[in-house]
């Protein structure tokens, strides 16, 4: 293998392919590095449901993007989500931490992107079943996260390694990089694997956070979080980010900070392969959830679902045994995520009374009794609406129920069993908005780039969906384009 390239990029997910191929389109001879074998290309990125947060106008925004013309499209009601939406979003949900320049770059960038994205071959739907409810014959979409990949994760890896394939793209797997090479003038020339190295003109780094590594975790994000189950790849365990950091890298961003979720109580340590994202269970806010002693602990309709699924993992792993319950009762069960709540193996308990269902669950029935007497009673009758706040909340609870709060009163009452799954860390390295990576003196560090989960700055405490995979896109789209501009010019576009 020629260990020579224009552009080096380092890791195969989402963030890595965009970057291959802004370089590949500008004439770069792309190598890409992966440290899983082949069967694991992808990364998170291929562990997601590939749900992209995107601006629109309009229905036909989408309409342009989509695969085929959904037949339901014609009944379809959509919002219009705006650049000003989306970055207000991002300010409301980060406390009013993320960095405004690469917000905004984000925000003003992603549908470009997306629709570049479809150029290269990745095809896009609208996910009906995850984003949107059937009402009185017309679907309604909510959140602003009506687009996702034919495929979920599996389908957009597969779409960007064909895409990278077409353009002449080399992929070496097997190669854990931990080293950033700068010669003597400080330019970054390659990276390292062990005894191996790698030149090129241009290195773009999109290896992941740190949520793959125990000791990282309980390093950086607290205690317990060594304890939480990795919903992805294992090998997102910060060996690049401690390389790029090592080279002078400023850090930046969240570092006690995470994406985590309500995960399958019995999901393996890290993601499965076949049934991926199936694992997570997401229709909580039609639901109580409850601790192993029966106790709320948690508003499930504060927000739209969006909004409030990847901090609530934290609040799980705070309870006992990191435990925790999702009940339904039968009005709320034929709405559930069916990919979710009906995927095999699934932690599913069923019963005609809560105490039934407490014992068999192992939830402490007396206590699970007494929170669902004292819920039932603080609800009120009121139209009930799962695809808009509809304020049918709880009144008189010290911890309310903000939205959707029904009686949980018609049998079989249903129990899921949920722990905490981390999905990525907060924690990166500083980019400017061409994904250059800057250095403790607030400089470029000439050569080196940067996106995907390893760019901190953008998400603090909390995060919009699917903006993972946009700022992903987006920055490892311009990343690859100024690496490439840099490797055949040694000048930067911009
Ligand atoms: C179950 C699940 C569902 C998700 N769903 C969504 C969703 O629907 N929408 C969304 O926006 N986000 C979602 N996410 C978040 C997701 O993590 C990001 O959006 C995005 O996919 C991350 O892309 P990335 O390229 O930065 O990282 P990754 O896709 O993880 O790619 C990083 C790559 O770097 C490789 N690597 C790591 N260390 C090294 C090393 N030392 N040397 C070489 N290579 C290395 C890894 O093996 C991996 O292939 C989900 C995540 C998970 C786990």
């Amino acid at each position: 293998m020629d260990f020579h390239a224009d552009v080096i990029v380092v890791g195969t997910g989402n963030a890595g392919f965009c970057a291959a191929h802004a370089a590949a389109e500008r004439g770069a001879r792309v190598l890409m590095l992966e440290k899983g074998s082949e069967g694991t290309i992808g990364g998170n990125t291929y562990f997601t449901a590939g749900a992209i947060r995107t601006t629109y106008q309009d229905i036909e925004d989408l309409a342009d993007v989509i695969d085929d013309p959904d037949e339901r499209l014609p009944y379809t009601d959509i919002d219009p989500y705006s650049p000003a939406d989306f970055a207000a979003d991002m300010r409301r949900v980060t406390l009013g931490r993320c960095d405004p320049t690469l917000t905004d770059a984000m925000v003003h960038g992603v549908a470009d992107t997306v629709r570049w994205m479809r150029g290269h071959g990745v095809r896009f739907r609208l996910q009906y079943e995850r984003q949107a409810y059937e009402m009185e014959n017309r679907f309604r979409f909510w959140g602003g996260l009506p687009l996702a990949t034919v495929d979920g994760g599996k389908g957009l890896v597969a779409q960007h390694l064909a895409a990278a394939e077409r353009a002449g793209v080399r992929v070496r797997c097997d190669t854990a990089v931990d080293r950033v090479l700068r010669d003597p003038d400080g330019r970054v020339v390659g990276v390292a694997a062990g005894t191996t190295e790698f030149r090129a003109g241009a290195v773009v780094l999109a290896a992941g956070g740190f949520q793959a590594s125990r000791m990282m975790r309980a390093q950086y994000l607290g205690p317990n979080w060594d304890l939480a189950k990795v919903r992805g790849t294992p090998h997102n365990t910060g060996g690049v980010l401690t390389a790029a950091l090592r080279a002078g890298a400023q850090s930046a961003g969240h570092w006690s900070g995470c994406h985590a979720v309500a995960w399958d109580a019995k999901a393996p340590e890290s993601g499965d392969l076949e049934l991926t994202n199936r694992l997570t269970k997401q229709s909580y806010p039609l639901s109580i959830v409850v601790n192993t002693a029966g106790r709320r602990f948690l508003d499930e309709g504060a927000e739209i679902r969006n909004y409030t699924y990847a901090k609530y993992g934290a609040e799980i792993l705070r309870q006992p045994g990191a435990l925790a319950f999702q009940i339904f009762d039968a009005k709320t069960a034929p709405l559930l995520r069916e990919a979710e709540y009906e995927a095999p193996g699934v932690s599913r308990f069923q019963a005609d009374s809560i105490a039934e269902l407490a014992e068999q669950a192992g939830i402490d029935a007396a206590g699970l009794t007494a929170t669902v007497e004292e819920y039932n009673a603080a609800t009120r009758p009121g139209p009930f609406n799962p695809a808009v706040k509809d304020g049918l909340g709880t009144t008189g609870l010290t911890l309310p129920k903000s939205n959707w709060a029904q009686p949980l009163d018609q049998p079989p009452y249903l129990a899921f069993a949920v722990t905490c799954g981390i999905t990525f860390t907060f924690g990166g390295v500083k980019i400017d908005t061409s994904g250059r990576v800057i250095d403790e003196a607030d400089e470029v560090i000439p050569g080196l780039f940067a996106a995907g989960e390893m760019a901190g700055g953008l998400f603090f405490h909390n995060y919009p969906g699917g903006s993972g995979l946009a700022a992903g896109s987006v920055f490892g789209r311009r990343a690859g384009a100024e690496a490439a501009a840099l490797a055949s010019t040694g000048v930067l576009t911009s």
